[in-house]
């Protein structure tokens, strides 16, 4: 009998084929990542895109709390809904770009860097 490093080699690759590498519950996995959905943006009045995967048979509500600032969002990134007075909830961050605008920002920073230089002449 003489076997040579052919047959060696196809019989290795049916015992490899035969383990089907890939399919199982990874391959499920991929296939429910498939799955229809409806992409949707929202913007709220501070400018934040907020995107929301639903499922193709979800009901697509109409606003969406913004996850950053927690004001409402709206799906037209033009007209975002208004803030409303009393809001869910505000972080630090927040609170301070509204009270502070761009020219106040520069302003600050110029005042920052100001310092820098003098302690640095000192
Ligand atoms: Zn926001």
């Amino acid at each position: 009998m003489q076997l040579g490093p052919e047959g060696a080699l196809v019989a290795g690759g049916n015992a490899i084929r035969g383990t089907r590498v890939g399919a199982g519950p990874m391959g499920e996995a991929e296939r429910g990542e498939a799955a229809p959905r409806h992409r949707v943006g929202y913007w709220c009045s501070q400018a934040h895109e907020t995107r929301v995967a639903f499922a193709a048979d979800a009901e697509i509500p109409e606003l969406w709390d913004c996850p950053r600032c927690g004001l409402p969002a709206g799906q037209d990134a033009q007209s975002p809904p208004p803030a409303p007075r009393t809001e869910p909830y505000k972080t630090h961050l927040a609170y301070v770009r509204e009270r502070r605008s761009d020219a106040d920002g520069d302003a600050l920073l110029e005042e920052a860097l100001a310092k820098l230089r003098a302690r640095r002449g000192a």
